[in-house]
């Protein structure tokens, strides 16, 4: 059964909750990570939802930003200790963009010994993906797109599941117009929502290139979106964020709205 594996849900400086990232579980069990939240945490969120480091081969980074990248490095740590001890079978595959790739290598060469250094471009693959791109990872076959960052060069994807359902992440920026045909009439869209539009003078969104729940939701109706995934969120609401944002986002969207919580799982 396909799923979602969420690890995280926050925006980046949270506390109560890990930052963003998860694991897209193909139907034949095998894994993607889609960024790494902001560091050593993401061991423990992974042990958590019981999954096996040693089973990821795939990671996906959506942009440069440490609350999805500093994870990372642990994660190289780890494998590369296992790949020592001969407990990790095959190779691990880092998927992102160019400039994150030059970070990603610079940081390994600079921060990490040199014996953790001898399985990089070996083992251990930082895969540079262009806009457009398509590439087969497990079942799938992911189409990169530059989601047109305000800010720093960020990319998501989409793809087609093995049930024939059609999914797309976005990263952790508003959707913006150069994707709407790419997203339009999808089953499954992964959007960012930093906060309530109710709290949006508090929270300032738009200064920092992020979105609304309303503002998220009334676009995803707009181009018939299915099912719609919000998070990257403030955790000001604790317990009654889901409440809500589900609220907030069915008063401007007809569709089926999650606002999960770490570790929540989402069949797809
Ligand atoms: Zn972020």
């Amino acid at each position: 059964m396909e799923k979602i594996i969420v690890l995280g849900t926050g925006s980046a400086s949270v506390t109560e909750n890990f930052n963003t990232c998860f694991v897209l579980e193909d139907s034949s069990q095998e894994y993607l990570l889609v960024d790494t939240g902001g560091g050593n945490g993401i061991l423990k969120q992974l042990k958590l939802a019981n999954i096996d480091l040693n089973k990821i081969h795939n990671i996906f980074i959506s942009h440069k930003h440490i609350d999805h990248l500093y994870g990372l490095l642990w994660i190289y740590r780890f494998v590369d200790l296992s790949m020592r001890k001969g407990k990790y079978n095959g190779t691990l595959n880092i998927y992102c963009h160019d400039e994150v790739a030059k970070i990603i290598r610079d940081q390994i060469r600079t921060l990490l010994r040199k014996e953790q250094q001898l399985f990089l471009d070996k083992e251990i693959f930082i895969n540079i993906v262009n806009d457009h791109e398509k590439v087969k990872i497990l079942n799938y076959e992911l189409e990169f797109l530059d989601i047109h960052s305000k800010s720093d060069k960020q990319y998501g994807f989409k793809t087609i599941l093995n049930n024939g359902k059609t999914l797309g992440f976005l990263g952790d920026e508003p959707l913006y117009e150069e994707l709407y045909k790419d997203v339009e009439n999808i089953d499954w869209l992964l959007h960012e929502a930093f906060c309530l539009e109710t709290e949006a003078d508090k929270f300032k969104p738009r200064e920092k290139n992020h979105d609304t729940v309303k503002s998220a939701s009334i676009k995803a109706e707009k181009l018939n979106v299915k099912n719609l995934v919000l998070w990257h969120t403030q955790e000001n609401l604790g317990k009654n964020r889901k409440e809500r944002y589900i609220q907030e986002a069915k008063e401007n969207f007809l569709g089926k709205i999650y606002v999960p919580n770490d570790f929540d799982e989402i069949i797809l």
